[in-house]
């Protein structure tokens, strides 16, 4: 049966914007040691916007721009959404009829068409190197996402997106730190965009080009460290970590698979919620006890 003290502890925190599926999470988070955040999404707005694009010389510019915009809608990735608004925006776009592109959780989308193999996605997935390569000579690229065209493994193009950081981020990483709990964040993006982030919220340990297995490999060697961790995301690709977690926390406009598998969820996407949660649960723990 259902502890009184324990149904109230849900409602209120359901009125504080919080949705526990139970209340054994509401006291798992109240005892949290450390606390993983994914990166777009989560403590950005994850609604990027395209800032510069690259093309490679004798390129045609009108087949990439078709093939981003009809492989991209194969993905719901906020970088995918914001380079589908971008070519509809910039240019008179048609969708062309493909029907095998997949998407490569944490990597990006591909296809083969008319015998070519066509990828979009990050510095990984189409060849470090090359992606260095590429960009070489950029210079202010530095804090933002890269998307990479590569057509056969060359690379034919490159667009630079820059998110935005929630508003109340900073203040939900200094208020956590205040409590004595250590904020992590695991990005798929690069080393130079998790380092902005990191820097500009005040997070001391964080990994880049984490891919989801990455997530939960690191989430596992944290468990070794802390007794209790939970881990906040939005994405599928988070999905796998926030089951890994003691806590599970998803952002209420993430994906349906990581609503699912998280035993928290954050209705209005306000990191804020979870400290006033963390001091509401240890009000209930005290009462239960
Ligand atoms: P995070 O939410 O921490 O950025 P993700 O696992 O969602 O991590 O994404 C990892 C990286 O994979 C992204 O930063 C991006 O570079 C790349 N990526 C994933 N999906 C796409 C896509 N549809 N188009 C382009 N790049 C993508
Ligand atoms: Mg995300």
């Amino acid at each position: 049966s259902v502890m009184p003290a324990t149904l109230s502890a849900i409602s209120n925190s359901a009125k504080n914007g919080i949705l526990a599926k139970g209340g054994v999470h509401l006291e798992n988070l109240a005892s949290i040691q450390a606390i993983v955040f994914d990166k777009t999404g989560t403590l950005t707005n994850g609604t990027p916007i395209v800032t510069n694009q690259l093309f490679a010389e004798h390129v045609n510019k009108t087949r990439i721009i078709q093939m981003v915009y009809t492989m991209e809608k194969h993905s719901n990735h906020p970088l995918a959404k914001a380079l589908i608004t971008w070519c509809e925006q910039e240019y008179n776009v048609e969708t062309l009829s493909l029907n095998n592109v997949t998407h490569v959780d944490g990597l990006g989308v591909k296809t083969m068409v008319d015998g070519e193999e066509w990828r979009i996605g990050n510095a990984i997935f189409v060849g470090k190197e090359k992606a260095e390569d590429f960009c070489q000579h950029l210079q202010n690229i530095a804090a933002c996402s890269h998307v990479f065209v590569a057509k056969d493994e060359q690379i034919i193009a490159m667009f630079t997106l820059q998110d935005t950081i929630r508003e109340d981020s900073r203040n939900a990483i200094h208020e956590l730190k205040a409590l004595g709990i250590e904020p992590i964040m695991l990005t798929g993006d690069n080393e130079n965009t998790a380092r902005a982030i990191a820097n500009q919220l005040g997070i001391d340990h964080y990994k880049a080009n984490c891919l989801p297995t990455d997530k939960v490999n690191e989430i596992n060697k944290l468990k070794q460290k802390y007794k209790n961790i939970a881990m906040t995301g939005d994405g599928m690709n988070d999905a796998p970590a926030l089951a890994t977690a003691n806590v599970g926390i998803a952002m209420g406009t993430g994906s349906e698979v990581a609503i699912e598998t998280a035993d928290v969820i954050l209705i209005k996407n306000e990191l804020s919620k979870i400290i006033r949660t963390i001091h509401l649960s240890k009000k209930m723990n005290r009462i239960i006890k």
